[in-house]
């Protein structure tokens, strides 16, 4: 039987190590969220397909294709990409993309933006050329 104080030095104990696990994970949390936000902003700050400026819709994507394969041959997650990039003074073929358009490039191999855009750029209907329409824009 351990000791009364024994005891209380495990629970306090146990009780250190639920805080510290909650603050490493905030901690964690915290510098991915910075890494991710320094490679975002260093890459145009925006998806480049829809203009979405969310941080949290943006992903890095490798603008020749082949994205997913080299970053797992990196065996590195999103974060340790992002400090990948840094650590590398940030090299070209990168681009930003929202969730939504990278997922439908990487899909479908298009996203309805372009089309909508090609849509847009061919319509005379003055609707398509108001500059609150993400794709009117061509960047
Ligand atoms: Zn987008
Ligand atoms: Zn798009």
């Amino acid at each position: 039987m351990p000791s009364k104080e024994a005891w209380k030095r495990l629970a306090q104990n146990q009780a250190w190590r639920e805080k510290n696990r909650a603050y490493m994970r905030e901690y964690t949390n915290k510098t991915r969220r910075e890494a991710r936000e320094a490679a975002i902003l260093h890459y145009g700050g925006k998806c480049k397909c829809c203009g979405e400026i969310r941080f949290e819709f943006l992903a890095i994507h490798h603008l020749n294709g082949g994205g997913n394969k080299h970053r797992k041959s990196l065996k590195l997650s999103g974060a340790e990409f992002c400090r990948w990039l840094k650590n590398r003074n940030w090299p070209e073929g990168y681009g930003i993309l929202c969730h939504n358009c990278n997922g439908s490039h990487g899909f479908y191999r298009y996203c309805p933006h372009d089309k909508e855009r090609e849509i847009a750029s061919e319509s005379r209907d003055p609707f398509f050329k108001l500059d609150h329409l993400p794709y009117t824009n061509s960047n």
